[in-house]
């Protein structure tokens, strides 16, 4: 398979396989999508099950990226994206967001799941500012080497670094810490990272862990403070990491917070 530049996906890419449930494919299941099939949609209904208001979840989860993003091209300035586990659901997409505010605005989705380039291409026609590479992102080198994501991003300059609603998804022995690291390490001072994660708040988020664990294989709860350390070294903008509805808010924000309001959590920070 190639990817929208034409290149190798350096093995990475598969078919897509009806027969596993993808991690795309049940978020988009769980955002109310049409790109999924009956084997996700198994997936989604488990975790709907234990969790009834999981489809707020994501839509928090989506709410806290187009607030964010919209951020750091308003008021911070950056010009470039780089959105790792994109997933590409259908609305309010990185560069739909940060293009609005900055028409130029350069953003590489990288993802392994071949249904999102699938999808992005049909998405990203004709706009020669943004670009899908099919790529494991637990591979810096080679997704900071890939030839479409140097097409699009320019490392002398800051770059917004996204791990939305992904690094649950790696495994402690997959060192989700390192791969921060090498990402943050290759990105200039006054770059950011926006990251956000399934927080562990108690029996029912564990619940919904278990759930996730045996039937996708994959969606690890980490505490607060494990999610916080994913930022070490970097300045955390305010206010800090917080559940996702209390991250900068248009509106204020009825209290306390709904289990499902705190089932994630995430933040912003910026390289010094
Ligand atoms: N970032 C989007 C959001 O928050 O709305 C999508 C999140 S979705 C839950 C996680 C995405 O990460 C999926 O599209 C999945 O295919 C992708 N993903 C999982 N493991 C990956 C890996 N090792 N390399 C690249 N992408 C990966």
């Amino acid at each position: 398979m190639a990817n929208e530049n034409g290149a190798p996906t350096g093995g990475q890419a598969r078919e897509i396989d009806l027969s596993r449930p993808s991690i795309a494919r049940v978020y988009d299941a769980v955002l109310g999508g049409k790109d999924n099939y009956e084997v996700d949609r198994v997936v989604a209904d488990e975790v709907r099950r234990t969790m009834p208001h999981i489809s707020d979840v994501g839509w928090y989860n989506r709410a806290i990226l187009g607030r964010a993003v919209r951020h750091l091209a308003v008021e911070v300035g950056i010009q470039q994206f780089l959105d790792l586990g994109a997933g590409l659901p259908t609305l309010e997409n990185t560069h739909q967001v940060a293009q609005r505010h900055t028409p130029h605005a350069r953003v590489a989705y990288v993802d392994n799941d071949p249904i999102v380039l699938a999808h992005g291409r049909a998405l990203l026609e004709e706009n020669e500012y943004t670009g899908v590479v099919t790529a494991d992102l637990r591979d810096p080198d080679a997704v900071l080497a890939h030839p479409g994501v140097r097409r699009l991003i320019d490392f002398s300059q800051p770059v917004g670094v996204m791990l939305v609603g992904m690094l649950h998804h790696l495994h402690d022995d997959e060192d989700p810490q390192g791969i921060v690291d090498a990402y943050m390490g290759a990105v200039p001072p006054g770059s950011h990272l926006l990251l956000t994660h399934f927080c562990d708040t108690g029996p029912e988020a564990r619940t919904v862990e278990e759930t996730m664990l045996e039937f996708l294989g994959t969606g690890r709860f980490r505490t607060m403070e494990e999610i916080e350390a994913y930022f070490h070294g970097l300045e955390l903008l305010e206010p800090g990491v917080v559940s996702l509805p209390l991250w900068r808010p248009d509106s204020p924000v009825p209290l306390p917070l709904t289990v499902a309001q705190r089932l994630m959590a995430g933040g912003v920070a910026r390289k010094p």
